[in-house]
C-alpha cells in the first residue's frame, strides 16, 4: 500500500496555469497526466505572488554572484532600474515558512525565480559570471528546508534522476510521519530497517554510519538523533544509486531466500541479475523476479524492504534504469 497524500509543491507555470511572463504557461505532461495521480501538488508563482502581474517584462538577475539583484531584462542605458528584489520576497517569504508539509517540490527551470541551478548573474559589463546559481525564490525554498527532495522539470526527463526524486520524496514522506508522537526510538530504528538496502544501493559509507548512529551509543537527544539522521540519511540518497551497486544489493537480497529455492529457479536468478549487470534489462526485471520469491518464501523482515517496492509501481521508473 502506497501513500495517496504525498504533497508536493511545483512552479504554477508547470501545471498549465498561465503565469509566465509572456502570458503563457510551460505545462509539464509527466506532471499533470502522470504525477498528479500520485502526488497532492501545490502549485505556487513567487513572481504573480509578488504581485508583477502578467504579462510582465521578462527579469534577470544581475550585480554580485551571491547577493544579485532582480530587475526588469528591457532596462538599458540611462532607464531607472527597479530594484524587485525585495518584491519578490514580500511575495514568497509567508508561502516558504508554511510549507513544512511538503515532500518534494518541482520548480521551473531557467527561471531567475524559480530555477534550481544554472542561473545566470549578468554583471555591468552584460556579461554573466562564469558561475550559475539557484534563482532567488529556489534558493529561499532550499535554504529553509534543506532536506526536502527537489528537482527541476528538465532533469526529470533523465530516467535516473527522475527515478531519485521520487524515491526521495516517499522515503521524505514517510520520514516525515514519524514526527510529534510518532517519534520513537523503536519507530526510528524501524525506518532505518526498512530503507537499510536503499542506503546501502546509494552509499555504502553513509549504510555503515547511519546504522551506528541509532545503535544506542549516541549522547544526543531523540529530537537531535532524528533530525541528524534525517539530514544523514537524506544526503545519503541524494544521488542515483550505481547499476553495480543495485547489482550488490540485489545479491544481497537474493542471499535471504537462495536456501528455499530449487536449483532451476535459482539459476533463473542468478541468471537475470547478470543480465542485469550487463546491461540487458532493467532494474525491474531482477526485483520482480526476486519479489516474487520473496512473496513466497522471504522473512517478514525481508518483505519489508522498501528496496523492493520504494513507490507505487504503476509508475513504472524501474523499468528505465
Ligand atoms: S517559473 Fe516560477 S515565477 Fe516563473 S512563471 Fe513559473 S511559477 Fe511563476
Amino acid at each position: 500500500m502506497h501513500e495517496n497524500n504525498v504533497k508536493v509543491g511545483i512552479s504554477a507555470c508547470l501545471l498549465g496555469e498561465e503565469v509566465r511572463f509572456d502570458g503563457g504557461h510551460t505545462k509539464s505532461k509527466y506532471c499533470v497526466q502522470t504525477l498528479s495521480e500520485f502526488f497532492q501538488f501545490r502549485q505556487f508563482c513567487p513572481e504573480m505572488a509578488a504581485g508583477l502581474g502578467t504579462p510582465r517584462p521578462a527579469i534577470r538577475l544581475v550585480g554580485d554572484f551571491d547577493n544579485p539583484k532582480l530587475i526588469y531584462s528591457n532596462k538599458q542605458g540611462n532607464d531607472t532600474v527597479e530594484d524587485l528584489t525585495h518584491k519578490l520576497s514580500r511575495g514568497y517569504v509567508k508561502f516558504i515558512e508554511n510549507q513544512s508539509d511538503l515532500c518534494g517540490y518541482i520548480l521551473m527551470k531557467n527561471s531567475p525565480s524559480c530555477g534550481m541551478s544554472r542561473i545566470k548573474v549578468y554583471q555591468d559589463n552584460g556579461h554573466s559570471h562564469a558561475k550559475k546559481r539557484s534563482g532567488l525564490f529556489a534558493e529561499a525554498l532550499m535554504k529553509k528546508y534543506p532536506n526536502l527532495p527537489v528537482e527541476e522539470d528538465g532533469r526529470l526527463n533523465d530516467e535516473g534522476l527522475r527515478e531519485n526524486f521520487i524515491m526521495r520524496v516517499y522515503a521524505y514522506n514517510r520520514l516525515n510521519q514519524l514526527k510529534g508522537d510518532k517519534l520513537t526510538m523503536h519507530n526510528l530504528i524501524q525506518y532505518h530497517s526498512k530503507y537499510k538496502y536503499i542506503v546501502m544501493a546509494h552509499n555504502q559509507k553513509a549504510y555503515k554510519s547511519l546504522g551506528r548512529l541509532l545503535n544506542g551509543s549516541s549522547n544526543l537527544s531523540l529530537q537531535e538523533l532524528y533530525k541528524f539522521y534525517s539530514t544523514k540519511f537524506m544526503q545519503a540518497i541524494a544521488k542515483p544509486a550505481k547499476r553495480a551497486h543495485h547489482f550488490n544489493t540485489l545479491q544481497h537480497i537474493f542471499g535471504y531466500i537462495k536456501n528455499s529455492l530449487t536449483p532451476t529457479a535459482k539459476t533463473d536468478i542468478i541468471n537475470v541479475l547478470e543480465r542485469y549487470r550487463k546491461f540487458e534489462v532493467n532494474l525491474a526485471t531482477p526485483l520482480s523476479l526476486l519479489n516474487h520469491y520473496i512473496m513466497q518464501y522471504g522473512s517478514e523482515y525481508i518483505k519489508s524492504q522498501y528496496y523492493l517496492n520504494p513507490y507505487p509501481e504503476k509508475l513504472g521508473l524501474q523499468n528505465y534504469i
